[in-house]
């Protein structure tokens, strides 16, 4: 998609920190971290919200669950906890309109969330 970021930053034409790649998913560096582990697990394909999604993301949206507890446990997160977030529109502080699960991780986080 033209014009998106994340599109641009799983396409390289952006660069990241990037922590994770394959064929379907991109994890990366949140550049404004909110936990010392703040990575996005993001799709290489663009959908805009968690409204936009069909039946046939579901594969892809288990996938990036399962990279999303795979780089926390390879960060050593794993027993410790960690959280996963997807902020979908306005109330919920999405601000990037290309989907991306939030992995957060290394300090305590509060519930419920602000
Ligand atoms: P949202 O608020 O949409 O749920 O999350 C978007 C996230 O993308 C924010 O946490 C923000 O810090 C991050 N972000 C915005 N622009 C960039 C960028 O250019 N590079 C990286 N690595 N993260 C970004
Ligand atoms: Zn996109």
């Amino acid at each position: 998609m033209p014009d998106c970021l994340f599109c641009k930053i799983t396409d390289n034409q952006i660069p990241s920190a990037t922590v994770y790649e394959d064929d379907t998913v991109v994890a990366f560096r949140d550049v404004n971290p909110q936990a010392p582990l703040h990575v996005l697990v993001v799709p290489r394909a663009h959908v805009a919200t968690l409204n936009d999604l069909q039946p046939e993301h579901d594969a892809l949206v288990g996938a990036m669950f399962r990279v999303a507890a795979q780089i926390a446990r390879e960060h050593g997160y794993a027993e410790r906890g960690y959280r996963t977030v997807f902020n979908c529109n306005r109330e919920a502080g999405q601000t990037v309109f290309h989907i991306h699960l939030h992995l957060l991780a290394g300090r305590g986080l509060a519930w419920p969330p602000g």
